[in-house]
């Protein structure tokens, strides 16, 4: 007997998944160009031009070294580096010892989940989120409690979050930028969280982990400023990943901070070195932790996403749609022209618009629009949301 589990997740693919997959045959029957694929996040702008440099200066080295597996936790002096990044850009004083080195965002938070959580533990999340999250917090028998947005700014709802949070609750999970909503949650609210948390944990004798996932902390617009959460909150653990900032999610290359003033740091230390352990994530790949030192403050050309964000919101609301507002990441979450927000993405699929309905991000009636795409592809789509917007008028 197989696990019925992993069978299940592993013979149905996610619903991104599928409409990416119509989408390759449908540009097989009509072209590339006149199929508007706005379903997976992949960064559309290239890496830098330093990753490249880096790449080849570190092709120099002697092969049986670049190649090597490092420490498990990952190579000490680039732990320093980046360590020194985070003060220097967040006022903050880790050292190598709190940076952990990880196969990108996704093996960062299964360490952190393996790592606090028991059979039976509850991990509260703010709609809408990143669908994995269900599978990686079922995945070690704990269960994903999700708490509906605050409307109209899709800030989390801190009262419902207060009704939810009980003696089983192990950590909270926020992802900002958010991926879908693009929202950036306010130093208001982070403070207002961090608050309840820090009150919980004492009536209940025991921490509530804050898990910051932060793939899109560089991609944000406007000058606005994303609160970095150990400054808020002792009990906070970062996940970070290269994937989207440095435009490498096919390298899987990432971090977790793990700060001294955790309440049981040593312990949680040595924890997130046992779950990575057991989940086999240890010694992340050694030629991509070195290009992540060398690239450490560097980003993509994150106009580029601007414009297209811009491009989008306008064209969009001038047709009549209602988008919430994005401040980073590079999705447009839009509401639907209909209740069910499937029936709406099938009927866009009419006009070849890829569109992914909202209900596995835990929030029904909106559509995703990843704008990780060329420009032309936004300019070239806008002729059909009009007539998609048609249908419903
Ligand atoms: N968290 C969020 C919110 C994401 O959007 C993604 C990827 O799209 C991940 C985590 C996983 O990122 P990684 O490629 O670093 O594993």
């Amino acid at each position: 007997m197989i696990s019925e589990e992993c069978y299940e997740l592993g013979s149905k693919s996610s619903i991104i998944r599928k409409i990416f997959s119509f989408g390759l045959k449908r540009k097989a029957q009509v072209g590339a160009d006149k199929v508007y694929d706005f379903s997976l996040g992949n960064p559309s702008i290239p890496a830098p031009d330093t990753v490249k440099k880096a790449i080849l200066e570190l092709l120099e080295q002697p092969a049986e070294e670049i190649h090597a597996y490092s420490p498990a936790p990952g190579d000490a002096a680039v732990r320093k580096t980046i360590a020194e990044s985070l003060n220097r850009r967040f006022g903050e004083s880790f050292t190598g010892d709190n940076i952990f080195m990880t196969c990108g965002a996704a093996a960062s938070l299964n360490i952190c989940f393996r790592a606090l959580g028991n059979p039976g533990d509850e991990f509260i999340t703010f709609a809408p989120f990143f669908p994995e999250y269900r599978c990686w917090v079922e995945g070690i028998g704990a269960s994903l409690q999700v708490i509906q947005p605050h409307l109209p700014d899709f800030q989390m709802d801190l009262e419902a979050l207060e009704r939810r949070i009980n003696p089983k609750t192990k950590g909270v999970i926020v992802n900002s930028p958010n991926n879908p909503s693009g929202v950036v949650y306010t130093l208001d609210t982070i403070k207002g969280l961090a608050a309840l948390l820090k009150r919980k944990s004492e009536e209940y004798g025991e921490p509530i982990y804050l898990i910051a996932d932060e793939p899109y902390r560089e991609i944000v617009y406007d000058g606005i400023e994303v609160p970095y959460l150990t400054k808020y909150y002792d009990n906070t653990l970062v996940c970070y990943s290269y994937s989207k900032s440095l435009s490498l999610p096919g390298e899987r290359i990432g971090y977790i901070v793990i700060p001294n003033h955790l309440t049981d740091y040593t312990k949680v230390s040595s924890a997130i070195a046992g779950a990575a352990r057991v989940l086999g994530f240890v010694c992340a790949p050694s030629l991509f932790q070195q290009v992540a030192a060398k690239c450490v403050e560097d980003t993509g050309d994150i106009d580029a996403y601007k414009n297209n964000r811009d491009l989008l919101m306008k064209g969009l609301t001038r047709l009549g749609y209602t988008c919430v507002p994005p401040q980073g990441a590079f999705y447009l979450f839009v509401k639907a022209l209909e209740e069910d927000a499937y029936a709406f993405c099938e009927r866009a699929k009419k006009y070849d618009l890829l569109l992914v309905p909202s209900d596995d991000f835990g929030c029904l009636g909106y559509v995703r629009i990843a704008y990780c795409v060329a420009e032309k592809t936004i300019i070239n789509a806008m002729p059909a949301f009009e007539k998609l917007m048609k249908e419903y008028q």
